[in-house]
């Protein structure tokens, strides 16, 4: 039985393209929650939990963690209050497995309404992301040069230390964009077939690519306005 629809978003693209930066915005503007698998992996290692433990070695090399922890995590996510109105997914799905599973399980409520592709080269990736600053306390991600905080090494938000991820260094993220490439990208094809994507330029400042996603969302008549 399909229930009431809800919308569901997924952002695609590179480690570096914006993922995150995009979908704490759209996040505001939309008032549905993000869900970041990379934020829920990093929670639990902070916490120490089980699956912290069993995702580090997969995230200190940049792989993929397995499908079926992933999965399950991101199942569990969707069933909390605050997505009673849709979600946008950052970092999942990241292979076809996830991409089916994902499609299963918001298929109740109208399945994914817009994949929204962030392009970037990947020298400029690579730029982003060793530039990349992280608050400790809250998530917010920051950039040295790009996007710097008002006080050097503090976030904005709630005052937390920013730091770098472990594997924001330039041999893990060779095989971040390897991994993207293998197994990330065919997802792109696979969305355009069933007539969800929507490609914008992440080269743009922050801004501007959030302008035109909103653009894009209203324009394939995903959001009204
Ligand atoms: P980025 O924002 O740079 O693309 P993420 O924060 O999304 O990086 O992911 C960091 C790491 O967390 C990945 O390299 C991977 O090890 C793990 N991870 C995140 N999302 C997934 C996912 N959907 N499936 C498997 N592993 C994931
Ligand atoms: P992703 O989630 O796709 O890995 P992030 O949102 O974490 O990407 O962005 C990667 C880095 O690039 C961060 O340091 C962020 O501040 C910076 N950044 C994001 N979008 C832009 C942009 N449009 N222009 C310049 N820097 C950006």
């Amino acid at each position: 039985m399909v229930q009431a629809e809800r919308l569901y978003l997924v952002l695609l693209g590179v480690p570096g393209a914006g993922k995150g930066t995009q979908a704490s915005l759209l996040e505001d503007a939309l008032a549905i929650p993000q869900i970041s698998t990379g934020d829920l992996f990093r929670y639990n290692l902070k916490n120490q939990t089980e699956l912290g433990v069993l995702a580090k070695s997969y995230m200190d090399r940049g792989d993929l963690v397995p499908d079926e922890v992933t999965i399950r995590m991101v199942e569990e996510r969707l069933q909390r209050e605050d997505c009673a109105k849709g979600a946008i997914f950052d970092g999942f799905p990241r292979n076809l497995a996830q991409a089916v599973a994902l499609d299963q399980l918001t298929a109740v409520h109208g399945g994914i309404r817009r994949v929204l592709l962030i392009s970037l080269e990947d020298d400029e990736a690579m730029r982003r992301i060793t530039g990349r600053r992280v608050c400790r306390t809250c998530g917010a991600v920051y950039h040295v040069d790009f996007n710097p905080p008002k006080v050097e090494g503090v976030c904005d938000l709630d005052g937390g230390e920013l730091y770098q991820r472990d594997d924001d260094k330039p041999e893990t993220v060779r095989n971040r964009l390897f991994v993207y490439y293998k197994q990330t990208a065919p997802l792109v094809g696979y969305y355009f077939a069933k007539g969800l994507l929507t490609e914008v330029d992440g080269s743009q400042p922050i801004e501007t690519v959030q302008a035109a996603l909103l653009a894009a969302l209203r324009d394939a008549a995903a959001v009204g306005g």
